[in-house]
């Protein structure tokens, strides 16, 4: 089932609300601290906050934070919690809608609040569904942007899809040259690479000089510049792909095991720099969220000789020059990425486990 969050921004939080929140953020910060040390965590109910603390505290956030606690324990992940958001199950955090509004009501340090929320009309229809149980609200999270200072509710939804009937299969090539080649049946659909890899390079060799200069704060600003076009550039890519399964009959998406092409890179610092580390992961990412939220599977595929396999069935790593592809046996030539898509289809190294 997929899952997408809500972010709900609170509705200009009076001060007095600001700094509840705040406080109730940091009690709740520094009992998760005392309880991560807590000798007896595993049989922990609600009732050890009293231990902690003689002041009055929801028992709804003090359950999730035990939950989260024992959780992180168990994965040894964390020592100390930086900061821990005061968190709420979906039969402490509810929505109600009030004519055209909507209020989220839960627990705080003095007694249960509604407060209006600003929705954006995308996520009306989230909020709507979740009222009327065609979707399922998951652990609600009540935390504040750091740059923005503002009040927001995290609310994670998962919701059943139809599969689709369709039976076709389509795969998606990853690359260099071309960043994305779709093919189903004798259909394609090209993405070439170069541009992103441009911006990419420029991007990289602003960085090596800013670097000599230290100057910190600007390499982390263009980073972000750098991973927001990339972000923007992967939605519109995965979005085409997806449109072009779905107007082709697709029941099936086949994409290569993103291990393995990592495994590809000539080396680590190659690996860094080129389009070959987060931005296909974040690319394939998007693909199989947008395919699995119309209803299209995804199947992963051993990506092994993906490229150097020709229809005839022979293989040979000369087979392959560039994006260029002729079969050493048979003579057939074809572009060397659609052919990778093709056999990605036909999962020719199989499925991946
Ligand atoms: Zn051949």
């Amino acid at each position: 089932m997929p899952t997408i969050t809500l972010r709900l921004e609170l509705h200009k939080p009076t001060k007095v609300k600001q700094e509840m929140y705040e406080r109730m953020t940091e009690v709740n910060t520094e009992f998760a601290n005392w309880l991560l040390n807590h000798p007896e965590l595993n049989q922990a109910t609600s009732k050890i906050f009293k231990e902690f603390s003689s002041q009055r505290f929801p028992s709804a956030i003090v359950n999730q934070t035990i939950r989260e606690v024992k959780s992180q324990k168990k994965k040894q992940k964390a020592k100390t919690f930086q900061k821990r958001w005061c968190c709420f199950n979906n039969q402490n955090l509810k929505i109600v809608k009030k004519g055209d509004f909507y209020t989220v009501a839960f627990p705080t340090l003095e007694k249960k609040i509604g407060v209006p929320v600003v929705v954006r009309p995308y996520q009306q229809t989230w909020l709507d569904r979740i009222i009327d149980g065609t979707a399922k609200q998951g652990t609600a999270t009540l935390y504040k942007k750091k740059k923005k200072k503002k009040w927001y509710v995290a609310i994670p939804i998962t919701f059943e899809v139809k599969q689709r009937k369709e039976t076709n299969v389509m795969g998606v090539d990853l690359g260099l040259r071309y960043i994305a080649v779709a093919s189903v049946g004798t259909k394609s659909l090209f993405f070439k690479g170069n541009p992103c890899a441009f911006i990419r390079r420029r991007y990289a060799a602003l960085r090596r000089r800013l670097g000599k200069a230290k100057k910190l704060h600007m390499i982390r600003k263009n980073g972000d510049k750098e991973s927001r076009w990339m972000k923007d550039m992967n939605h519109k890519i995965s979005r085409q792909i997806v449109r072009f399964a779905l107007a082709n009959g697709v029941g099936v998406i086949r994409m290569e095991d993103l291990a393995g092409i990592r495994k590809r890179a000539a080396s680590a610092k190659e690996a860094g720099r080129s389009l070959h580390s987060w931005a296909f992961h974040q690319l394939q990412t998007m693909i199989a969220y947008k395919a699995e939220m119309s209803g299209i599977r995804v199947e992963w595929v051993n990506p092994t000789y993906t490229s150097q396999t020709c229809k005839c069935g022979h293989r040979e790593k000369e087979n392959r020059n560039g994006i260029h592809f002729k079969c050493k046996k048979c003579g057939y030539t074809i572009h060397a990425d659609l052919n990778g898509a093709i056999n990605i289809a036909k999962a020719i190294s199989g499925l991946s486990a």
